[in-house]
């Protein structure tokens, strides 16, 4: 059996994404956005786009759900015309081909591991952001690391989610 047939009438697939960056000390001037959520005054990540590690997780649960690969291959952090580019938009234009393979998103699930900053207080402009970019409902928990390893030390932020698509036709 071929990893992705076309969907069938009513056929359900999950995706898992993760992702991770490292905080970016050396550039105070860069911002730190979370699910297309800006923090003023927190240190930003470092990456290529905008280093959006919830929109990139989102992005590959969606991908891998829909069987077409992951983040890397669609958007290559080689490709000069993706520097400091907005997830958000990377986001929408792979749900745009996973509308066109035949799927659409259900719902998206995220757990974001980091010590700080505290999520709570801007959890629901994170739901609105990655749920106008994906259609459908998309939400955010904060989980601390409790002091373990390098995401305890605060040297970074990772994101892991789950999606669930529907076939669409
Ligand atoms: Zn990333």
């Amino acid at each position: 059996m071929p990893t992705d047939p076309a969907p069938g009438p009513g056929d359900l697939r999950v995706g898992q994404g993760y992702d991770v960056h490292p905080f970016a000390p050396g550039d105070a001037g860069r911002p730190l956005v979370l699910g297309g959520v800006t923090f003023p005054g927190e240190a930003g990540l470092a990456g290529h786009s905008d280093a959006d590690v919830v929109a990139h997780a989102v992005t590959d649960a969606l991908l891998g759900a829909a069987g077409l690969g992951d983040i890397g291959q669609r958007f290559p952090d080689t490709d000069p015309a993706l520097a400091g580019a907005d997830s958000l938009d990377l986001l929408g234009r792979a749900v745009a081909d996973v509308r066109a393979a035949g799927w659409r998103p259900v719902n998206v699930d995220c757990t974001v591991v980091l010590d700080r900053p505290k999520l709570a207080p801007r959890r629901q402009d994170i739901h609105d952001r990655l749920s106008a970019a994906v259609g459908a409902p998309v939400t955010v928990k904060g989980k601390r690391p409790e002091g373990l390893g390098a995401l305890g030390r605060g040297e970074g932020i990772a994101c892991l989610a789950v999606a669930l698509v529907v076939a669409d036709r």
